[in-house]
Formats: structure tokens, C-alpha cells, sequence
């Protein structure tokens, strides 16, 4: 049976693996528990196994965990330039089939696309039936209204990095999964180490849910900035919703103004059409 860890060590080891994760390492490797804790038992506290008071325990709790935990670095932690580590990520995404949805009829993975020095990225939800079919993210209708939100900031498709919190499409386009957002996200959330935007936007309550871990409907999340790990990060209205209910164009505007104004970029007096 695995030994109970002491609270405080347990807290460590929380911040410890969020410091990691934050650095863009997510596979912490742990030998069997056994086998490393008997060792490093012995090392520590050879003569008084069984009445250890609860403090040594803990010094214990430390050694094993110095000694079998092993991080992997992900293969882009050396690369300066953001491109190469943009392809680093790719390559070792591969042809993935770590959830589900690559065996539920995608015909490819979707893995993003724009400036990999961009100041502003957008994040949206998964790929749909075009995104699937070109491999490039947000290339259907809402793309279509994406490039217009781009293009009345000012800016063009190319200056931005484009990406869906999943590579993969769901069937039939419906809402990723918990499991498939937990899966596939770490790849994103190396994207955007890689990448280091000012600021991102967040299109829709997928998105937001699943970057800032909040469960809050639209309305709540608008109109404000987070932190995200660093970077600003703002939500506003997914392109789809904005083709069912065009009206809220006017509300997307404003939230984009913001991003605007946090970028330094001037304002165009034209909104989203
Ligand atoms: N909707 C998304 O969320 N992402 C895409 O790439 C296309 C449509």
C-alpha cells in the first residue's frame, strides 16, 4: 500500500508540479513506490522504522521523491526560436491517438496556424468538418467571420497564431469532451510557452472553461481581463454564435477594442461586419 503523505509535503508537491507545468512540463514519471521507498528509508533512518516520528517521515517523503521522480523535458524546452519549437511540438504530438477522437473519423489532426511571434493569439474550440478536411484551423464560415473580426482590428490572419483547445474534430461537431480537453490541451498550453503572446482571446465558453478553469456562463466571463500563466487573457463571443445571433457583433466589437487598447493598437472606428 502507498504511504500516506504528509499534508505539507503533499502541498509541495501540488506547487511543484504547477511550477513544472507553468514551464511546460507535463509528464512527471514516478518509479514503483515500494521498491524507491524502502531504499531511501534505509539510507535515512536505518535503526528506527517503526516508531519514525512524523517530521522524519516526511524527511523521508522528500528523499523518495528526490530520488524517483523524474521529469522529461518536453523537446522544445532548448528552442529560442519559437518556429522550431512550434515543429518540435508538432512532431511530437505525431499522429496522435491519446483520446478517442482518432479513431471517430478525423481525417487529420488540427494543430494551428499563424505568426509563431505573434502578440495575439486566438483559441477556439475544436476543429469542424473544414477544419478537418484542410488541416488549418477556423477555415469554414466562422472562419470566415474570424478573418473579418482580424481584419477590422487592423491586422491580418497571418499576424496572429490560430488554435482550437482540441486538435481533432469531434463527431458530428459536437462539444469536446472533458477527457478530450484534458488530453489534448498540454499540447496547446506548449503552444502558447512556445509562442509567449501579449495577449490572447478566448472564443466562446468552451474555450474560456477550459483555459481559466472556470465554470461561468458568457456573460460573466466578458468584459475583463485574466491572468492566463502570465499572459492576458480575454473571451468574447465564438464566430459560430456570432453567425446564429449577429447582433452580438456590437458586444464582440467591444471586447476587442479592449484587446486593441491592451496591445496599444489604434482603434478603427469600424466593428466587426
Ligand atoms: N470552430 C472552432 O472552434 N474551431 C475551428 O477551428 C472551427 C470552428
Amino acid at each position: 500500500m502507498s504511504p500516506t503523505l504528509d499534508p505539507h509535503l503533499k502541498r509541495a508537491l501540488a506547487e511543484r508540479v504547477r511550477y513544472y507545468r507553468e514551464m511546460g512540463i507535463y509528464d512527471l514519471y514516478r518509479r514503483p513506490v515500494a521498491e524507491a521507498t524502502v531504499e531511501s528509508f534505509q539510507e535515512l533512518q536505518p535503526e528506527s522504522r517503526d516508531e519514525m516520528p512524523s517530521k522524519s517521515k516526511a524527511a523521508v517523503a522528500v528523499a523518495v521523491v528526490k530520488e524517483d521522480l523524474f521529469v522529461v523535458p518536453k523537446p522544445e524546452t532548448e528552442a529560442t526560436d519559437p518556429a522550431i519549437a512550434l515543429r518540435l511540438i508538432r512532431e511530437d504530438l505525431g499522429d496522435c491517438t491519446r483520446c478517442p477522437l482518432h479513431k471517430q473519423g478525423r481525417k487529420q489532426i488540427v494543430f494551428g496556424v499563424g505568426n509563431p511571434r505573434a502578440e495575439l493569439m486566438f483559441i477556439g474550440e475544436a476543429p469542424g468538418a473544414d477544419e478537418d478536411q484542410q488541416g488549418e484551423p477556423f477555415v469554414g464560415r466562422a472562419g470566415q467571420l474570424l478573418n473579418n473580426m482580424i481584419k477590422a482590428m487592423g491586422i491580418r490572419r497571418e499576424d496572429v497564431y490560430i488554435a482550437n483547445i482540441i486538435k481533432c474534430r469531434p463527431p458530428g461537431n459536437r462539444t469536446p469532451e472533458r477527457e478530450e480537453c484534458e488530453t489534448c490541451s498540454p499540447f496547446l498550453m506548449r503552444q502558447i510557452a512556445a509562442i509567449r503572446p501579449k495577449a490572447i482571446v478566448a472564443l466562446g465558453a468552451v474555450a474560456a472553461k477550459t483555459l481559466l478553469a472556470i465554470n461561468a456562463p458568457m456573460s460573466e466571463f466578458r468584459g475583463r481581463w485574466y491572468d492566463f500563466r502570465g499572459t492576458k487573457l480575454a473571451v468574447t463571443y465564438h464566430p459560430a454564435f456570432l453567425l446564429r445571433d449577429p447582433r452580438q457583433k456590437k458586444e464582440t466589437w467591444k471586447d476587442l477594442q479592449m484587446v486593441m487598447k491592451e496591445l496599444g493598437m489604434a482603434v478603427p472606428a469600424k466593428g466587426v461586419e
